[in-house]
């Protein structure tokens, strides 16, 4: 037997329950994982409290990292006391042990620490799809990125100055604007000032080519009115609630915008790609390009604290649980 978190109904943080659960067997394909951190994201939010839908009962948890227990039949990329990580469906990463299918892990190099890993496959990947995919960003280019002191924020933040853009950051106070400073944001804005204003001064008129709007429904219209002319509008989460039905005529009429709600789910399902994503994520924390800010640590059991920081904008960067 190990222990999970399990959510019985959707609903608030209460709803995270500790439970005994029978440690599963790998099957054919999939590896049995002694998780060591595993990373809380705004999505296992959405899971919980039932705006993404998910069968019940259900483990939460997209993101962890640990050691390789045991192989099911026909593993032959993994061995015993591999360290490895993950980002991926299905659910299940809040707990003790896991099987995952193979094709979704990723080998850990030593000098990359279980917490820091678990701490930014999501939040990275996630950084270097929406940075060099969904829009591919230019040095000396501004782009305007929400939530900048948050898990992905940061990421953005650092990986955008090594690109050489020049970075606009949104956040909710005074405390997370300086670290967001500090991680390479040359403006930041605070979420209750007239944003496309601001941008306007900043950019002399010009606005930006992209907005990464995490926040979603308080913050989508004032995102639109950031874009120049053919701007690209990325719209990759809800934290604030999910955005309403768009009038596409809306698009034409603000200058011939594009608008994608990109997924790293799609971005991630080849196994190519995934590692191609992954190598570049190591490659810019192993050189120090970019620093995983793991700001807060709860014992897995704790889950539910850890939802009320993460929901009530208490947390900065990365959120790790210790089983
Ligand atoms: P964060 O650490 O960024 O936390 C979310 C932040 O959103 C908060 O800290 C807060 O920052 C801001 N926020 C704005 N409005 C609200 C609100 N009403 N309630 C709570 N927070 C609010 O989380 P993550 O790094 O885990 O994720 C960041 C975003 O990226 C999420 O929206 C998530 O869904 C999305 N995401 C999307 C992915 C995709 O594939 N599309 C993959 C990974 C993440 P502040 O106080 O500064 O406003």
């Amino acid at each position: 037997m190990s222990h999970a978190i399990r959510v019985q109904a959707t609903g608030g943080p209460e709803v995270l329950g500790w439970e005994q659960v029978p440690t599963p067997e790998p099957g054919p394909g999939q590896v049995l994982i002694h998780h060591a951190a595993i990373g809380v994201n705004f999505i296992d939010l959405y899971f919980r409290s039932g705006l993404y839908k998910t069968p019940l009962p259900m483990t939460p948890g997209m993101e962890a990292s640990g050691t390789v227990l045991r192989l099911g039949a026909g593993v032959t990329d993994f061995a015993e006391g591999d360290r490895v990580a993950y980002v991926s469906m299905p659910l299940g990463a809040y707990a003790e042990k896991r099987v995952m299918p193979a094709d979704r892990l990723v080998k850990l190099p030593e000098t990359i620490s279980f917490e820091t890993a678990a701490g930014m496959m999501m939040r990275g990947l996630t950084a270097q799809f929406l940075l060099h995919r969904t829009y591919k960003v230019s040095p000396g280019e501004t782009i305007l990125v929400y939530a900048a002191a948050g898990g992905v924020g940061l990421v953005m933040c650092q990986w955008a100055k090594h690109i050489g853009a020049i970075v606009i950051g949104v956040v909710s106070s005074a405390e997370k604007a300086a670290i967001a400073r500090a991680h390479g944001a040359d403006h930041v804005l605070l979420a209750d000032e007239d944003i496309p204003a601001r941008v306007r001064d900043i950019t002399q008129g010009a606005m930006v080519p992209v907005v990464y709007d995490s926040v979603g429904r308080d913050s989508f219209a004032a995102s639109l009115d950031c874009l120049a002319p053919l701007g690209m509008m990325v719209s990759f989460g809800n934290a604030s609630g999910a955005v309403p039905p768009v009038d596409i005529s809306q698009l034409a009429a603000k200058g011939s915008l594009f608008l994608t709600r990109p997924s790293l789910v799609t971005y991630t399902a080849k196994r190519a790609a995934l590692l191609a994503g992954t190598e570049d994520l190591f490659d810019v924390v192993q050189k120090g390009l970019v620093k995983i800010e793991v700001d807060q640590t709860f014992a897995l059991k704790d889950a539910a604290e850890a939802h009320r920081a993460l929901e009530s904008r208490k947390t900065t960067g990365s959120t790790i649980l210790k089983p």
